[in-house]
């Protein structure tokens, strides 16, 4: 019988990753039935604050005779390598049988989108009889049925290499140059490898996690050159996953706006983009229900001169997560750019001089040639930026914000 397994919630800031004890379960359950096709590693909600670092489930299928034994041999993994004395990990993990699969999508496009409660999950659980295994308060059962319940209309492959245990929370070796060389070779069909622009190579994390290097492609193909290009430390097994990765799957359109959702909205610069210490830019915006606050923080590096060009009168389309009532922008569609014009005092057409002011509604004089006018002199100004859309560099990409390179538009300005 085909079983789809849903996992999430075993790791910690200190360790571990749930790719990685999914990996585990993989290999354990292999004793006991056949794995169909690639793992998911299905990202959720972005903004939710219990997470960890990505909000990020995994499912797989596996055909399977003794969900029994299944059942114990999960438990044995997750009692082994989850991390359940971090108070902040509750791991979950369900069997759904392969035709049941189609009720979770709902509940699944709302984890990806939207804020659930533990009882929400429990709700699914009874209703269509699924059995799980869930360890303290069984928040992980939330993020483990949303992974199998995703459809992914659009996807990605992420390839993920992992340590040798003894290695874990010790600094990773790796030579930088190759992955600037790799994605030289193989970029856009694996993509956001590396910021060129901010000296970031995003595929290798900091955290003291197993994970080596995440690799991220269109095709398995290109993802098996990529992983002989880079070179590392040694790795002890690598997984490719499917994945929802740089889809935009988190953005709601056109919603109303509540904090903790992902929005895409239609709307107007209303006064120019300022700035506070720190280098963080803001924004105010009117949409057709409200004033949004935007904000372009500091880690966004160059997009901010983007957000910092803006004037008022210019329409956008704006992309980003909201947090606290303010709309942390991953990427922008300016619409339509508004003319830009300045006003200046005019200049004397003898001496070339700027008049000054003959008083309250007395117009404009030069002192030393005796010559008045009326009105101040206005011309246009050349705008810096052009419509089309702009987006964060790849260092500050969210793992499911859809890069440019992927947007099938032909108005881009890509950042890479
Ligand atoms: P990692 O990506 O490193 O595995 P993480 O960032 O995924 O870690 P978790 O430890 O899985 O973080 O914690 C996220 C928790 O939030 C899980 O318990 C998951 O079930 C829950 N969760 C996910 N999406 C939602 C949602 N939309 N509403 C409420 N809870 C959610």
């Amino acid at each position: 019988m085909k079983f789809w397994i849903g996992v999430d919630d075993t790791d910690s800031r200190k360790g571990m990753c749930t790719t990685y004890v999914a990996l585990l379960m993989i290999e354990k359950l292999g004793d006991i039935g056949n794995l169909i096709s690639f793992p998911r590693l299905i990202r959720l909600n972005p903004t939710i604050p219990y997470k960890t670092r990505g909000n990020g489930a995994v499912s797989f299928a596996l055909e399977l005779e003794n969900l029994d034994k299944a059942m114990e041999i999960a438990d044995e993994v997750i009692r082994k390598y989850a991390e359940l004395d971090d108070e902040n990990t509750n791991p979950g993990v369900v069997f759904v049988k392969e035709e049941k699969v189609q009720y979770l999508e709902e509940f699944a496009k709302r984890a990806i989108k939207d804020v659930l409660s533990i009882e929400d999950a429990y709700k699914v659980l009874e209703r269509y009889s699924i059995p799980y295994l869930k360890y303290k308060n069984g928040r992980g059962l939330i993020g483990a049925l949303a992974s199998v319940g995703a459809r992914l209309e659009d996807f990605v492959y992420e390839l993920i290499t992992y340590r040798y245990p003894e290695k874990f929370g010790k600094p990773r070796q790796y030579d930088e140059e190759s992955f600037y060389e790799m994605d030289l070779n193989l970029y856009p069909l694996v993509f956001d490898t590396v910021d060129w622009c901010n000296h970031v190579i995003m595929a290798v994390p900091s955290t003291p996690c197993p994970v080596l290097f995440g690799l991220r492609g269109e095709d398995v193909e290109s993802l098996k050159k990529a992983i002989k290009m880079v070179k590392t430390e040694k790795w002890e097994k690598y997984t490719i996953f499917l994945t929802n990765h740089a889809t935009d799957m988190h953005i709601i359109d056109n919603g109303e706006i509540k904090d903790f959702r992902s929005y895409r909205i239609v709307g107007r610069v209303v006064e120019k983009p300022y700035e506070i210490i720190g280098g963080h830019v803001f924004l105010r915006f009117e949409t057709s229900k409200c004033i949004l606050k935007c904000s372009a923080f500091e880690p966004t590096k160059q997009f901010r001169n983007i957000i910092r060009a803006l004037i008022p009168g210019d329409i956008l389309e704006v992309y980003g997560s909201v947090k606290r009532s303010t709309l942390n922008l991953e990427k922008i569609n300016v619409l339509k750019l508004e003319k830009n014009f300045v006003e200046e005092n005019p200049s004397c057409p003898i001496c070339g001089k700027k008049m000054e002011s003959a008083g309250k509604n007395q117009g404009f004089r030069c002192r030393k040639c005796k010559n008045k006018a009326f009105e101040k002199f206005r011309f246009e100004i050349p705008r810096k930026i052009e419509t089309g859309f702009y987006e964060v560099p790849p260092c500050a990409r969210r793992h499911l914000t859809k890069p440019l390179i992927r947007m099938n538009t032909d108005k881009k300005h890509i950042f890479r």
